[in-house]
């Protein structure tokens, strides 16, 4: 019988939720037993090679490309699981959501203590900044929701395995944390 499915992406975020997840140290070892990961940075795969079963997302959307993957792994994940603060709320990268956001590029490419000569980047081929930083809620429809910054290991593993044994991810209270 084949596998359960997992892939799991990051947006914008710092990579500490999917630490968290490394963190589940040789559960890991258990986890490849139960599952097959498709993409994810965890293996390197780039990309989707079928609808998976559990879908993990870390990190909000900043910028275009964000979106678009959002919304791929949305199509390709039967069940969406949005982990973190950063996918949640939009974190800290948020902070810069109460300034406009031409005020926020000069400030880091103009006038910023460290810029000379500096330029707000412009290459076609980079993603074009949004507004704001939106949660992952906001841009697809996601099933289950994780927070933490990051969430525990332990949080991460319960819901797997809640998921993978077809149960509804609820945490006991000492697993939640909100910050
Ligand atoms: S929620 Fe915290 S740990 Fe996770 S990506 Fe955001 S800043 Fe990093």
């Amino acid at each position: 019988m084949s596998k359960p499915t997992i892939a799991t992406g990051h947006f914008t975020g710092c990579f500490g939720c999917h630490m968290s997840l490394l963190d589940i140290d040789e559960r890991i070892l258990q986890l490849t037993e139960l599952v097959e990961f498709d993409k994810s940075p965890i293996n390197d795969k780039k990309r989707f090679d079928r609808v998976v079963d559990i879908g993990i997302i870390e990190g909000g959307c900043s910028n275009d490309e964000n979106v678009e993957f959002l919304r791929m792994f949305r199509k390709n994940c039967k069940t969406l699981v949005a982990i973190g603060a950063c996918a949640l709320t939009g974190g800290v990268p948020a902070m810069r959501n109460t300034v406009p956001l031409r005020e926020c590029l000069e400030e880091a490419f103009l006038r910023g203590p460290s810029v000379i000569d500096g330029v707000i980047p412009n290459d076609p081929d980079i993603p074009i900044m949004l507004d704001r930083v939106y949660p992952a809620h906001e841009v697809v429809k996601i099933d289950y929701f994780i927070p933490g910054c990051p969430p525990s290991a332990d949080a991460l593993w319960a819901a797997i395995v809640a998921l993978l044994e077809g149960r509804e991810p609820v945490l006991d209270y000492e697993l939640l944390k909100y910050d």
